[in-house]
């Protein structure tokens, strides 16, 4: 079986970098605690699991003589300060992306304007974001909730970095009615979901079947799934290479593979070394069965 990789797959930077600080305080022989899970791949929280690496909910889980994470999607400065109370030791894995938003709303608040960030109240990320401009900022998830929103001074408006650029620019536009006063747009919106759905719906048109690998419950994942949908009706969501069915190679010649941004190499390589193993024709069988 021939197997094509999309051109942009797996790990975006954030996450490569986060998982890179666990495994750097690992080795120097730290006890790592993150708050709330590091990424969104069972596998990969179960590889970190095995070196001793926790899941917490809460700082106050941590103790003096651990290493408390801070994950790619940041936090609000009462928390980080919390955990330099009670960890021994606190890593920020904070996307750089992400601590340029804060950094941008924080400024604003200090100027006394108001702040509004396009994307999900409850998307922990933007949770982190508005902490830096509790007074002074608003959430809102597109132009429809523009509305609602009171009068405006000197606003700057932000996204979050994984929203779609459309839903940004138009709410950034209808925001304009809410203020006499001149309206800041920075787009803060990352490029790595959008690269990762482009390079997947580019290969989805010129393979026979396509597998996404990532969680079920990964929101980027199941998009990917969706998109290359759209251009090959034999596209599968799987997990690891135990969900591939021979029965669907059967007569394809060539696949696509593609990954979520939480999808680490290891497990990438395995169901591509899987796929390559698989005869087509081999599969025929099972496919009458
Ligand atoms: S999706 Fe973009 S902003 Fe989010 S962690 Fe990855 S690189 Fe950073």
């Amino acid at each position: 079986m021939r197997v094509l990789l999309a051109d942009e797959y797996g790990f975006c930077f954030g996450v490569e970098r986060a998982v890179e600080m666990v495994e750097e305080s690992v080795s120097a022989g730290e006890t790592v605690r993150t708050l709330g899970p590091l990424i969104h791949n069972e596998q990969e929280m179960k590889r970190l699991g095995s070196h001793g690496v926790v899941t917490v909910s809460e700082p106050v889980q941590i103790g003096r003589s651990e290493t408390a994470v801070i994950r790619a999607h940041g936090v609000t400065p009462q928390v980080e300060q919390e955990l330099k109370e009670k960890a021994g030791k606190v890593v920020d894995a904070t996307c750089p992306f992400v601590t340029r938003v804060q950094r941008l709303a924080s400024r604003a608040a200090a100027q006394d304007r108001h702040v509004i960030i396009v994307g999900s109240a409850d998307h922990p990320e933007m949770i982190g974001v508005r902490g830096y401009a509790p007074d002074h900022s608003f959430i809102i998830k597109d132009e429809t909730e523009v509305a609602a929103l009171p009068r405006l001074k000197n606003p700057l408006v932000v996204s979050q970095t994984t929203i779609k650029a459309k839903t940004f620019f138009d709410t950034a536009e209808a925001i304009k009615t809410k203020t006499d006063d001149e309206v800041e747009i920075v787009n803060t919106i990352c490029s790595a979901t959008r690269d990762r759905q482009e390079a997947a719906r580019a290969l989805a048109g010129m393979v026979d079947a396509f597998y996404i690998i990532g969680a079920t419950h990964s929101s980027n994942s199941v998009k990917l799934h969706a998109v290359c949908k759209e251009q090959c009706q034999k596209s599968f969501l799987i997990e690891t290479e135990d969900d591939i069915d021979p029965a669907d190679l059967f007569g394809a010649q060539t696949v696509g593979v593609t990954a979520g941004a939480s999808t680490p190499e290891w497990l990438i390589k395995k169901v591509v070394k899987h796929l390559e193993s698989i005869d087509p024709n081999g599969t025929k069988d099972m496919a009458l069965a």
